[in-house]
């Protein structure tokens, strides 16, 4: 039986994982939840499914749902609030495996600390990988504690890895689905509003990841997520355009093989792969082969998705590079979203913000806030 505190258990990541719980009984049980801002949900979950610690983002919110359980008859549930709460999840003793699915850096603490605890983790926050990649993978590596990708993307690479040795990869390509300005005329860029941006073409998804992949900036993270959790270089990582969505990544060995995973699009896949790891259990999620026709692969234009460019940049630099693309970016999509920069000047923000980026490598957590702060101000004083 496998105790799992889950970051980000309201969101749709966490709640995908608490299907799994509820398929696999016997698997799996809950030990700890760290929700966010949503108490409704926090308690639905807290009386369904009994963790021993739930945490909310306030201090006010926690003490609200700590009266609710009182007064419904829950005993035995602490609630705890904050950073400091989310650690105190991710960090419990009867926890033995964490999913770390708050979205942005602020599950990046939390994921620190349950991997200097031991913990093996489910990775679907790709912005810790990003952010911290050298730092989270050096400290899993000294723990010989697993990191286990959820992105989708990721997680069929991990797949594709363990059939050849690392020495024999040459490539790991990427999927992309292109997002829904695959073929727009390159002049109608600038006009593009968030209404149009935010309509994914395959995969439904939070806001500010459906406009990074219509960017493909999204795609740019997922390269740098690769090389920290495959420890490949920028060169080994290639993005191919898959309108289908079907292949969800593909590993290219030395001998010329190519290894690709299909799967139905269905989050529930890799979240059960990286729990069950290194087992295989039997699902309902199957994928009916006679109805595929088509497998479309194109090579992404640079200069249509100017983000992608930045990011392989970033990706060779590292560090401070790295963090200052994703904060840059967060900061300029909430600017697109709200009306105030047009779609094009998402990417003219990150490349002035990485112009403005000097080379760093930060050797801690708190060093990697710091640097994502600066790089989120130097972001809104461009916008200003
Ligand atoms: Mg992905």
């Amino acid at each position: 039986m496998k105790r799992l505190a889950i970051l980000g258990s309201t969101g749709s990541i966490g709640q995908s994982t608490l299907s799994i719980v509820e398929q696999f009984p016997e698997r799996y049980a809950v030990a700890a939840l760290a929700a966010g801002h949503n108490v409704d949900e926090a308690f639905a979950q807290a009386v369904r499914w009994r963790p021993k610690v739930i945490s909310l983002a306030t201090e006010e919110l926690a003490g609200e749902l700590a009266l609710r359980l009182r007064q419904a008859g829950v005993a035995g549930i602490e609630t705890v609030h904050g950073a400091k709460g989310t650690i105190a999840c991710s960090t419990l003793p009867e926890a033995d495996f964490v999913v770390s699915a708050i979205v942005g850096v602020a599950g990046l603490e939390a994921t620190h600390a349950a991997i200097l605890a031991g913990k093996p983790v489910g990775l679907a926050n790709k912005e810790c990988m990003v952010a911290a990649g050298e730092i989270l993978t050096r400290a899993a590596r000294e723990r010989k504690t697993p990191i286990l990708p959820i992105d989708s993307e990721h997680n069929a690479v991990h797949q594709c890895l363990r059939v050849g040795a690392h020495n024999e990869v040459k490539f790991i390509w990427l999927t992309a689905s292109g997002g829904p300005f695959r073929q727009l005329p390159l002049d109608q860029f600038a006009s593009i509003t968030p209404e149009q941006a935010l309509k994914h073409p395959t995969w439904v998804m939070g806001r500010r990841i459906t406009i990074d992949s219509a960017t493909m900036l999204n795609k740019g993270l997922e390269v740098i997520e690769a090389c920290r959790l495959f420890d490949v270089t920028p060169q080994q990582v290639r993005v191919t355009i898959h309108p289908q969505s079907t292949v969800h990544s593909l590993v290219e060995y030395v001998d010329g093989s190519i290894l690709a995973q299909i799967s139905v699009t269905d989050m529930r896949l890799p979240i059960l792969y990286a729990l069950a790891w290194p087992e295989r259990p039997k699902s309902t999620l199957t994928f009916d082969l006679a109805e595929l026709r088509r497998l479309d692969f194109e090579q992404p234009d640079f200069e249509r998705f100017p983000c992608l460019r930045l990011a392989f940049e970033a990706a060779e630099k590292g560090g401070a590079h790295c963090i200052a693309l994703n904060a840059a970016d967060e900061v300029a999509v909430g600017a697109f979203l709200e009306g105030r920069i047009c779609f094009t000047g998402i990417p003219r923000t990150i490349e002035k913000v990485l112009a403005a980026t000097a080379e760093a490598h930060p050797a801690t957590i708190a060093e990697v806030l710091a640097a994502d702060r600066e790089a989120r101000e130097r972001a809104r004083a461009l916008l200003e």
